[in-house]
């Protein structure tokens, strides 16, 4: 018996390299990114299954980067619909704003937005841990306890089936728990609020040949109960309404209720309503994500009203900032206070993406076009605009450090990325690849760095950054770009240091 008090087998199967609480999609790609550099990881969900709710309905290419990635791309993207457009309505039904639909692949390799049932992509991405023989999945498993020991964390779970309750030992703990964690509440971590507090009910239905609905996402204004239309995917469509704070929350899911709300748009005889849910949009983010050995991600470090389809994507890039971070601390002896810069660029980067959405909600009760504009130019959610710099951290303060970068195909017709793989990339041009040693090249390759001499788009990328070279982290966002084969060098032998002191660069 442990202190305690559960079964805890203190053998090395039962040791891992981190343990993730919560399987939804960011617990499930980070399980994936942490399998993909061989770490050994156990993952617990309370669910037997991908939770079936009314929740995410886009994803940005951004984030089938990371999909890509983990080599599921092929799999997700034929249950994805690449984003038609949006048209949002005044109070009179005109138009006031529209968003054109996506035509073809953006500065991500892949189209900038896509529609997708949130259950789909989960699936998708579970599918990845399934044959991976470093990672244990504990399904219908409830965490009921983690606590921070002096060699190791421990994770209490509860096997729902069987009742059963044991522990297992990690080096570090992550809380993908979503919003009401237990990694979250038991490493005391701080959530900063916004303020945003608005019940909303979401609904799904699947329609069929008689329903005459909209072709792309809508956005009916109201001063007090705005609602949002959602061409889904497939025969799914989603509706979302802001409820009165003196209606009855209870009664809001009854059938009868939502066809009554539903009756402007849609009859029983055209569509099953399958599913409803009200839920509480919230504006919050974690002061700190990191404390020793607990750690936080997705929804479990900050919420977001759905306006922009961004929660789920921030969460995924949680992962991918996180994944690599900790593949260097436990395999290369990097330094944990890589960890820290975690969630001092992530914070930062959700913070913006948080504050956008919630005036973005503004627009959704008095729309006015110049505001619709600005804030879609803002988060470049159509390949346009800027998107945010991350908060400080792992990166060079330069034009472009830690902003993310484009995924131009080389001249062999490949995307960058399948060539780097999940590590850090150094796309040079050729000269600057003729004054780097093979040796220095090979050095490098140790501690993880790809060298790719930039060919194709990534030659013309370089040429429009006024670059010789940039290197970009694993994670996609840029750590510098340099203009000199000697400065590169240099910070390469900076930064290998850093991430890899294990292997030494002469
Ligand atoms: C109406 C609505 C629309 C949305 N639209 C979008 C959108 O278009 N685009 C977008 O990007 N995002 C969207 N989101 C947000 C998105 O759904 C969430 O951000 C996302 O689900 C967060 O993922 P997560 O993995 O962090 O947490 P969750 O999805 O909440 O997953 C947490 C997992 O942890 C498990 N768990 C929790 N506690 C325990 C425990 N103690 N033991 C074991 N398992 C546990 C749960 O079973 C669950 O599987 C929307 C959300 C809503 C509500």
């Amino acid at each position: 018996m442990s202190a305690g008090g559960e079964c805890l087998t203190m053998n090395s199967s039962n040791d891992y390299d981190v343990a993730v609480v919560g399987l939804g999609p960011v617990g499930g790609v980070l399980c994936n990114l942490l399998a993909l550099q061989g770490l050994r990881v156990v993952a617990f969900d309370r669910e037997p299954g991908v939770l079936q709710l009314p929740r995410g309905v886009g994803i940005d290419g951004e984030i089938m980067r990371v999909v890509q990635t983990i080599g599921l791309a092929e799999e997700l993207e034929p249950r994805l619909k690449v984003f038609r457009g949006a048209q949002y309505l005044d109070v009179n039904g005109n138009v006031v704003a529209t968003r054109p639909g996506i035509t073809g692949p953006g500065p991500q390799g892949w189209p900038n937005r896509y529609n997708v049932h949130q259950p789909d992509f989960e699936e998708v991405v579970r599918s990845g841990l399934t044959d991976r023989p470093n990672v244990d999945l504990r399904l219908s498993h409830e965490v009921r306890e983690v606590r921070s020991e002096e060699d190791a964390g421990i994770v209490v779970a509860e096997n729902r089936q069987t009742g059963e309750r044991f522990s297992v030992r990690s080096r570090y703990i992550v809380g993908c728990d979503g919003a009401r964690s237990l990694v979250r509440r038991t490493a005391k971590l701080v959530l900063d609020d916004f303020g945003l507090n608005e019940p909303w009910l979401v609904v799904d239905f699947k329609i069929n040949s008689r329903a005459n609905l909209p072709d792309i996402n809508t956005h009916y204004a109201h001063p007090e109960q705005p609602v949002i239309y959602v061409h889904v995917v497939r025969d799914l469509r989603r509706f979302e309404f802001k409820l009165r704070p003196d209606e009855d929350l209870d009664k809001a899911t009854d059938s009868d209720v939502i066809w009554q709300r539903v009756s402007r748009w849609l009859k029983p005889d055209q569509a099953e309503l399958v599913r409803a849910a009200v839920y509480t949009h919230r504006s919050l983010v974690a002061r700190t994500w990191r404390v020793g050995r607990f750690i936080v991600a997705g929804d479990a470090a900050h919420q977001t009203p759905p306006f922009l389809g961004q929660g789920q994507c921030a969460g995924v890039r949680d992962a991918a900032a996180l994944a690599w971070r900790l593949g260097a601390v436990i395999q290369q002896g990097a330094s944990e206070s890589l960890l820290d810069t975690y969630g001092d660029e992530r914070g930062e980067h959700a913070r913006f993406y948080i504050k956008t959405a919630t005036t973005f909600g503004t627009v959704l009760t008095s729309p006015d076009r110049n505001t619709i504009e600005e804030l879609n130019l803002r988060v470049g959610r159509e390949g346009r605009g800027k998107p945010p710099r991350l908060g400080p951290g792992m990166f060079k303060m330069d034009a472009v450090g830690g902003r993310l970068a484009p995924q131009p195909r080389l001249a062999s017709g490949e995307l960058l990325d399948d060539v780097v793989g999940y590590r850090f990339g150094v796309i040079v041009n050729s000269e600057i690849r003729q004054q780097l040693s093979a040796d220095f090249v090979d050095a490098i390759e140790k501690a993880g760095f790809t060298t790719v001499e930039a060919s194709g788009g990534a030659a013309e990328w370089l040429r429009e950054l006024d670059a010789q070279a940039v290197v970009v982290r694993p994670d996609r966002y840029y750590y510098g770009a340099f203009s000199d084969a000697a400065t590169l060098e240099a910070e390469l032998r900076s930064l290998a240091s850093q991430l890899a002191p294990a292997a030494v660069l002469d």
